[in-house]
């Protein structure tokens, strides 16, 4: 079934790429290419408040030069609309989701407590009546209506995991009020869309998994397979991103960073190569998931 290996990387356009992304697009690419895949790009351009103007093409062009080829044109996320719609309206006339008209003051003050992500919906608007109209002409957002539900999966890496769905998460968000796709519908979508079976990327997005499994077994997409990798942190533990400052990745050093990436990855110390292509080529041949520790890793080496 090798030959049927789709993977992918899918940037989110709020920054440069730096070393966590590097080891994630890596991680990803290393393992689509050692089964023969392909390896697509997705920019998830969802939100243009936290976009970062010229983010889209740098890391294009940062990929480029890494001799992170992917296959096909890129697909950006901010062109397919029509189909988190379509989605959506699924879901609308299985009355599975419902609209929500709570200020971020009500959902707060109205939680039902802290869950693994952020706080549990109250469920306050699970309750209006079908025809119910507010007073203002605000627009709602739409919540998925998550019955008791425990989603257990095998991660690649991180093992066994456990979630119960309705408790520990509660009602989440698909549409935001002010207009915006959430994330989890339009990653299941796009997933299942461009056909992708193998989701390689950081442990952060771990938890979020059994949203995506939910959706997909509501909409009736097939569930990928799943390896979370572990993450790079700064010696206080934080996970490097924009926010903890990571310095964008320096081009000039690429042969360094990728020999960097391969050892926290366990891919044995390459030879002196003569570039770049040839380096990945020794990853993708030295490539075995497996070795591949769980737990984050603390780096202050960028
Ligand atoms: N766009 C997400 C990010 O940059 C990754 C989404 C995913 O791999 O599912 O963190």
């Amino acid at each position: 079934m090798s030959e049927n290996y789709v993977g992918r990387f899918a940037p989110s356009p709020t920054g440069l790429l730096h070393i966590g992304s590097l080891l994630t697009a890596i991680a990803s690419y290393l393992d689509a290419r050692s089964h023969h895949g392909r390896w697509l790009v997705r920019m998830e351009d969802l939100d243009p408040l936290r976009e970062m103007s010229g983010a889209a093409s740098a890391i294009l062009a940062t990929l480029e030069a890494f001799a992170l080829n992917w296959d096909g044109s890129v697909v950006y996320q901010s062109q397919r609309q029509h189909l988190y719609q379509q989605a959506l309206a699924r879901l609308q006339a299985a009355n599975q989701v419902y609209r929500c008209y709570c200020s971020r003051k009500t959902v707060q003050s109205e939680a039902r407590g802290e869950g693994i992500d952020g706080i549990v919906y109250g469920g306050r608007c699970s309750f209006l009546p079908l025809g119910w109209q507010p007073d203002s002409a605000k627009e709602p957002a739409w919540r998925l209506r998550l019955p008791a539900v425990t989603i257990t999966f095998s991660d690649a890496i991180q093992g066994k995991q456990v979630q119960q769905l309705d408790s520990e998460v509660g009602d989440f968000v698909l549409l935001r009020a002010d207009g915006f796709w959430a994330y989890q519908l339009a990653v299941v979508v796009d997933d299942a869309t461009q056909g992708i079976n193998h989701i390689v990327r950081g442990q952060d997005l771990l938890l979020s998994t059994p949203r995506q499994i939910y959706l997909q077994s509501i909409l009736g997409l097939p569930r990928p397979y799943y390896a979370h990798v572990p993450l790079l942190t700064n010696k206080h533990g934080q996970k490097w991103s924009k926010q903890t400052c990571a310095p964008a990745l320096d081009v000039g050093r690429r042969e360094q960073l990728v020999r960097q990436v391969f050892s926290y990855l366990q891919v044995p110390a390459a030879p002196e190569v003569d570039n770049i292509t040839d380096l990945l080529d020794w990853g993708v041949k030295h490539w075995q998931l497996n070795r591949i520790v769980s737990e984050p890793i603390c780096t202050e080496q960028m």
